[in-house]
């Protein structure tokens, strides 16, 4: 079994194969600030096509940095280039996972998100652009089904997003990245009774 997680803004590829319920070999392959996320996709690539590890991740820090420099919105040419980048890579990533022979032997999860978004040109705050971030969850048998807030009241990306008012938002049924962890494991089949996790794991 493995896993594939991937994160934007801040953005990570997480990729699991699981041996007798146990991850013995861990790779993490990221950004070391000077060769920037080209040369990571590279590395991944790579990592991907010719070798196995129980778990995988790559992070990619290009859409994060340019966010940095001009703004984390659209209308700034840099951050959403390298969003669109970012789409690419996960597209190269996905075949390379996907490649003959040894797809056919695997069961995958693959994982997405971001860790923040942002204002500005800053995040940490409580403003909806920086707090509400995708998750996306998919097994080769899981049906494809969008999980939206449950209201429609209007909210704006400059607006704060207190914790306390998640619920008055409709966000109290929203996937987050709290419960990427919990997904995982359950999808290795390792028990997460004992870990008191904030979220729960997506997958039935
Ligand atoms: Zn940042």
């Amino acid at each position: 079994m493995r896993v594939f997680y991937v994160l934007l803004a801040m953005t990570f590829l997480f990729v699991v194969n699981i041996h007798a319920q146990k991850v013995k070999k861990v790779l993490f392959i990221g950004v070391d600030g000077v060769r920037g996320d080209a040369y990571v996709h590279r590395l991944a690539q790579d990592y991907l096509r010719n070798e196995t590890a129980d778990a995988t991740v790559v992070y990619y820090a290009d859409p994060d940095i340019a966010g940095h420099t001009n703004g984390f919105t659209n209308d700034n040419p840099g951050y959403y280039g390298e969003i669109v980048q970012f789409d690419r890579y996960v597209g190269d990533l996905m075949d390379a996972i996907n490649a003959p022979p040894s797809r056919a032997n695997e069961e995958w999860l693959i994982v997405s998100t971001s860790d923040h978004g942002g204002f500005e040109t800053w995040h940490g705050g409580e403003h909806l652009s920086e707090r509400n971030v995708f998750v996306v969850v998919a097994r080769d048998d899981m049906e494809a089904k969008e999980i939206k807030r449950s209201n429609t009241i209007t909210i704006k990306p400059e607006d704060a997003l207190p914790v306390a008012e998640l619920e008055k938002y409709g966000f109290q049924d929203v996937p987050t990245t709290f419960d990427i962890a919990p997904t995982i494991l359950h999808f290795l089949d390792i028990e997460t009774s004992g870990y008191n996790f904030d979220g729960k794991s997506l997958l039935k």
